[in-house]
């Protein structure tokens, strides 16, 4: 059952390079970095990857440029398993970010969206066969609104599932919230949005308002979405489903050492273990270790767990 899964990702392609430094520069400044990495990266990317390593067939739309940086993408298509067809060359430049990490951990970046941001309705709707065949499409917000509503109205009109992750946030465009399946976010994105639904602003939401978090999550479901799971960090993740009680998963005790990707890699074992049509308890369980999984290991491309280290790890934790 498991490899006849099929998802497909709606998501960005980004350039990542990082520069570590003894401590941030200050305006002005030149300093010597100790150590430099340009990857591949981009929300969108990392999920289709951690997806993939689950065992999930997946296809998806990643857009790119024409320019030199371009050239990253398809080695790291190939070397995640993906298949390169989900590459759309647009003209112009490939999405890239630059970032500084100092001796303690801190740092600071810009992402420039590049192709990204170029990518269009009529891009994404070519893959209609691709998109009418995966049980879920997932979608994050590295890319514009437009290409996700088309992409989401494909996956609809078939009778399939869609899931948000509104990651980095932006106002919810109603159309796009009301062709939602599954809306996931993590504590800071459920705070601005709840702020953006009262009208006034709030603080993020933490395990100890459960209450709260299903109330947020009842007001959101009367616009689109049957499912919403808010992500805590180290609080864990609550599971709402309309008619049912919300369902609090804790986190794994785990020694975090880099928890960059967790929300990505937690997104990714949700959508398997919901594809897989797993309870729900099971789909939690599952989404928490793969998050578990990602932030007791360095990096983030290497970290997205494969299913033997997932079913490996409940067995220990269970
Ligand atoms: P994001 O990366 O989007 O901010 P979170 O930080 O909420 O997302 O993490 C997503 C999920 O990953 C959490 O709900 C939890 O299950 C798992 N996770 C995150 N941080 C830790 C941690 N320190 N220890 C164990 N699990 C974690």
């Amino acid at each position: 059952m498991r490899s006849n899964i099929h998802l497909f990702v709606v998501g960005s392609f980004v350039a990542a390079s990082a520069a570590k430094v003894e401590r941030l520069p200050k305006p002005g400044e030149s300093l010597t970095a100790h150590a430099f990495a340009l990857e591949p990266g981009g929300k969108g990317f990392n999920l289709a990857v951690a997806c993939r390593r689950l065992g999930a067939n997946v296809d998806g739309v990643l857009p790119v440029g024409d320019d030199m940086l371009s050239g990253l993408a398809v080695p790291a298509l190939e070397r995640a398993r993906l298949p390169g067809e989900m590459l759309r060359r647009l003209p112009g430049a490939t999405g890239a970010g630059i970032g500084f990490i100092d001796a303690q951990g801190e740092n600071c970046l810009a992402v420039f969206p590049g192709a990204n941001g170029r990518l269009g309705a009529d891009d994404v709707r070519e893959k209609q066969a691709a998109i009418s065949k995966a049980n879920i499409t997932l979608a994050q917000f590295e890319v514009g609104d437009e290409p996700i509503i088309a992409a989401f109205e494909i996956a609809r009109e078939a009778g399939k599932t869609t899931l948000l992750n509104p990651s980095p946030f932006r106002k919810l465009d109603h159309r796009l919230l009301a062709l939602t399946t599954i809306l996931v976010l993590n504590a800071s994105e459920a705070a601005d949005m709840a702020s953006d639904l009262a009208g006034a602003s709030r603080s993020p939401f933490d395990a100890h308002g459960l209450t709260e978090i299903q109330t947020f999550a009842e007001a959101v479901m009367t616009m689109g979405p049957a499912i919403v799971v808010v992500t805590l960090g180290q609080g864990g993740a609550v599971f709402c489903r309309s008619g049912d009680l919300p369902l609090h998963q804790p986190c794994f005790p785990v020694i975090a050492i880099d928890t960059l990707g967790a929300g990505d890699a937690f997104a990714a074992g949700l959508a398997v273990s919901l594809a897989e049509g797993q309870p729900r308890e099971e789909v939690m369980a599952f989404a928490s270790a793969c998050g578990a999984v990602l932030a007791s290991t360095w990096g983030v491309f290497d970290a997205f767990p494969d299913r033997a280290i997932v079913d490996a790890f409940l067995l220990d934790h269970c």
